[in-house]
């Protein structure tokens, strides 16, 4: 058996949304919002499921739905992208990731990846033969750390990893950061996979910047998206690739053995919804900052240390100030079982030198899931 695998332990999401089901906890842990969300979207979906659209589409995903992602990525960000030889659709921005890191990584590759970091990619950038670098986020602020980047790279040295805006830590990176990013790729001659699937989930007017629109970054940033998290739609699985035509080529090598294409249906209704007014993400991004309001506001007065959260469906608390003597997990489990509410520990987003006070709650849910959670953490404390 092949040991990266074999020695993995369960997923974090997995865990804490087994164990929210089983202890019939309220669920503010994996990411996903409890309503059913667009309806027209869905009826999109119902529609094409009813009149066609349920044989294989064509390997790179359907003409309609590569040309919203590029006239849409071209209305928000100005990044003008050809749909048939810079776009691809994949099951899911977890797949894109698996393919873009075995179609690029080769043995002996040296891969920075930031901690906290999605926990897919580190067990495929092994399973490649490559090596990951990591580096530390501190928080509150969870900055790009300059030196620190520029003393973990090696000859060896070939991608960097980066995730914006940053799950778990809620953080949309400023422009400063992304363009010192942008330079150390250009000096090194790196490629940057670039897991932007919460680009559209930014608040109080905060701008997403994709990191293959800053200068010099066009041909050397694979952008990974995912309609998941545009839709409030997790359970779709549609993801979008973008890259220049000499990388996208490979990726869509590794693409063809790894699922070879994605159901036509949901396609189409995604590329119906890219199409969307500005209106609905605008008011999608309002709707959700309430919430995080809601449970930032609830968490303060229960005592709760809140960190920011300028974007994704998450907010943090830091448990550090509060002398608890108890870790990220031991909370997460004492809350789950005791109070019936699940949360994910942030530690399990590193793989060494783990912050370990760090816990994160899901706000995307109805008014009344949030307000009942909050009443059953009163006495955490
Ligand atoms: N990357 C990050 C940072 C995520 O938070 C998620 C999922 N929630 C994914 C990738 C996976 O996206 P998908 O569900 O489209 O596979
Ligand atoms: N992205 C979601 C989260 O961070 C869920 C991911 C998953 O279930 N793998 O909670």
């Amino acid at each position: 058996m092949n040991k990266i695998f074999a020695d993995l332990p369960n997923t974090i999401f997995d865990v804490m949304s087994q164990a929210a089901r089983d202890l019939n906890a309220i669920n503010l842990g994996q990411g996903f919002p409890d309503d059913p969300g667009p309806l027209d979207i869905r009826e999109k979906a119902a529609d094409a499921v009813l009149n066609g659209y349920n044989q294989y589409p064509s390997m790179m995903g359907i003409p309609e739905l590569r040309q919203a992602i590029a006239t849409h990525y071209a209305h928000w960000h100005g990044v003008q992208l050809d749909p048939m030889s810079e776009v691809m659709v994949t099951s899911g921005a977890t797949e894109a990731l698996t393919g873009s890191i075995l179609g690029l990584v080769q043995p002996g590759d040296e891969v920075l990846v930031f901690q906290p970091m999605y926990d897919s990619y580190v067990p495929i950038i092994r399973l490649a033969g490559g090596t990951p670098k990591f580096l530390r986020l501190e928080p509150p602020h969870w900055r790009l750390p300059e030196e620190a980047i520029r003393a973990a790279i090696t000859p060896r040295t070939r991608y960097v990893m980066l995730n914006n805006p940053l799950n778990p830590a809620a953080v949309v990176y400023p422009r400063e950061d992304l363009e010192m990013l942008g330079r150390i790729c250009q000096e090194y001659n790196l490629i940057a996979i670039c897991d932007e699937v919460w680009e559209h989930v930014v608040f109080d007017g905060r701008e997403h910047i994709p990191l293959i629109a800053i200068p010099g970054m066009r041909d050397r940033t694979v952008k990974i998206g995912s309609a998941g998290k545009m839709f409030g739609l997790t359970g779709w699985k549609i993801g979008f690739v973008c890259a220049a035509p000499h990388i996208l080529r490979v990726l869509a090598k590794a693409h063809q053995f790894i699922t070879f294409t994605t159901p036509p249906n949901l396609q189409v209704a995604v590329a119906y919804g890219l199409g969307k007014s500005d209106d609905y993400f605008l008011q999608m991004r309002a709707d959700l900052a309430r919430s995080r309001d809601r449970l930032s506001k609830g968490l303060t007065s229960l005592g709760f240390p809140v960190l920011q959260s300028q974007g994704t469906y998450f907010l943090n608390v830091d448990l550090a100030p509060l002398g608890l003597n108890e870790s990220d997990v031991a909370f997460c489990k004492r809350i789950v079982h005791e109070h019936k509410v699940a949360a994910i520990p942030v530690s399990a987003f590193y793989e060494e030198n783990h912050v370990t006070s760090v816990v994160r709650f899901c706000f995307s849910k109805k008014d009344a899931t949030l307000d009942t959670a909050l009443e059953r953490l009163t006495h955490v404390l």
